[in-house]
């Protein structure tokens, strides 16, 4: 019988965990250390190795061996001691009363007795309610390890007596060399670009990096760049590169051609946009952070190569549009009938739009170099700080980039369970996420956004949230208010 990949390269020991080195030195130190905690919480997405690292933990906790791995943990041998419960059957209401009932008898074969709790936000508010009575008071011998996608659904109560640890999403690199070792294990020949496309469309999680391997090695033998392309139905980076660069240096007739082509090819027009989205904000980054964004960018070198071209600063306000066109229409594109129509119309706005833009643009630089009289004059007025000031405006302190799109992460994601769907929109736009003081501080650049989520009802919902996540907070503008309006900025202060 053939084994998924991912079940049977599951990590079974601390060093064999991919990506979160952090965590497992922290937990290793509290046993060698004997400073281990009561009630952990293991929070982060799905396939980062949350459940594999508290199966881990556990063992490791009541390993007894004298001599290494001959102990019934290290052997993975069925032990009283070691207790499962997945919180999404049932609500857990049975397992949890069960729980309590049977967590004062001390463990059999070890030194605890270890209670992991799978999705652990998926509990009923019984089931809550009786887990926490059990955690107010643990008997010396037990451990909870809790562990949950969604972090923001547990109650206050539960998250402040635990050790919390939140898994990121693994690395692009560690993906790659992870799947390659597992390829060569299997005797899987491969192209370096179709393990990469591969371990991008995994989007940070070992799990599903392996099942979509899987599947495309079920599909053919060697694993090549074409097959994945095909099994993974995506835009293939090069005809968006392609087409990326019509919107931003051709005409819109070329542009609606070459979409028309990619629709052809079997391309939903809602995936189409994701895909552009996704590679407008790989623009950004390489924009924004140069050199050092290759790693962000998943992106093969040679294509690399190409979108930094494209990634300049005379087409920032023109990519900064394109998102902002595309993420306003993502709903529509999924809910209507005719979404082909309103990809084009998205194209078409884009360059009606950038149109503008290159005109003020034009005249811009004819004023900068003096080509009329008039405008040497105006030019000669201007203050030179014009523009540095609105640079400066107010700079985003250096963030741990995975904490700043966890705290943002969550909050989208409660925005969207809680049906927001034009304050998500407005939120999305927050650009970084920094805790200062205790106080969560939201940096954004987008004034309509800023003004969006000023309302007094939007305000309402963003307070209920960070009260239920027991933080301060408050928005902050920084930087000017678009790239687009900077350029009109500058024009109309030369005037
Ligand atoms: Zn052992």
């Amino acid at each position: 019988m053939y084994l998924a990949l991912y079940r049977k390269y599951r990590p079974k020991k601390f060093n064999e965990i991919i990506g979160q080195d952090h965590i497992v030195k922290t937990l290793q130190n509290q046993i060698a250390l004997d400073k281990v905690g009561h009630a952990y919480l293991f929070c982060g997405s799905r396939g980062t190795g949350k459940t594999s690292t508290a199966k881990i933990f556990a063992r490791e906790l009541n390993c007894t061996c004298e001599h290494k791995n001959t102990c019934k943990f290290c052997k993975e041998e069925l032990s009283l001691d070691i207790l499962e419960i997945d919180a999404a059957s049932n609500n857990g209401v049975d397992e949890i009363r069960d729980l309590r009932e049977k967590v004062k008898y001390p463990p059999v074969d070890g030194k605890y007795k270890v209670y992991i709790i799978d999705e652990v936000h998926m509990l009923s508010p019984s089931a809550f309610n009786a887990l926490l009575k059990t955690l107010e008071e643990p008997p010396k011998h037990a451990i909870f390890i809790l562990a949950t996608t969604e972090v923001h659904k547990l109650p206050q109560t539960i998250l402040s007596r635990c050790m919390r640890f939140d898994f990121k999403l693994v690395a692009i690199e560690e993906l790659i060399s992870h799947l390659k070792n597992i390829l060569k294990k299997e005797n899987i020949q491969f192209e370096e670009d179709a393990v990469e496309l591969i371990a991008r469309a995994g989007e940070g999680s070992v799990r599903d990096t392996l099942s979509i391997a899987d599947r495309c090695i079920s599909y053919a033998d060697k694993l090549t760049r074409q097959s994945v392309i095909e099994i993974l139905g995506e835009t293939e980076r090069q005809s968006l590169i392609a087409l990326s660069d019509i919107i931003l240096n051709g005409n819109v007739g070329d542009a609606l051609i070459k979409l028309d082509e990619l629709l052809k090819a079997g391309k939903s027009p809602a995936v189409l946009s994701k895909d552009l989205i996704y590679y407008y904000r790989d623009l950004l980054l390489i924009n924004v952070i140069g050199e050092k964004s290759a790693n962000m960018v998943m992106a093969s070198a040679e294509d690399f190569n190409q979108m930094q071209k494209q990634a300049t600063n005379q087409n920032y306000a023109k990519i900064v549009q394109a998102i902002e066109l595309l993420s306003s229409v993502e709903a529509e594109l999924r809910y209507s009938v005719q979404p082909r129509i309103v990809l084009e119309s998205v194209i078409i706005r884009l360059f009606s739009q950038t149109n503008l833009l290159q005109r003020i643009e034009k005249l811009e630089k004819m004023i900068a170099s003096g080509v009329t009289i008039e405008a040497q004059q105006v030019k000669q007025e201007i203050p030179v700080q014009t523009a540095q000031k609105a640079e400066s405006k107010e700079e985003i302190p250096a963030v741990k980039l995975e904490n700043s799109d966890r705290i943002i992460g969550e909050l989208l994601a409660y925005l969207r369970d809680n049906k927001q769907m034009s304050l998500l929109m407005a939120c999305r736009q927050i650009s970084k996420a920094a805790v200062e003081n205790n106080e969560i501080i939201l940096y954004i650049k987008d004034k309509s956004a800023i003004n969006m989520i000023k309302m007094q009802k939007n305000l309402d919902v963003l307070n209920e949230y960070f009260k239920s996540i027991h933080t301060a907070w408050q928005i902050k503008e920084f930087g000017d208010n678009s790239a687009a309006n900077n350029i009109a900025n500058k024009f109309k202060n030369r005037l």
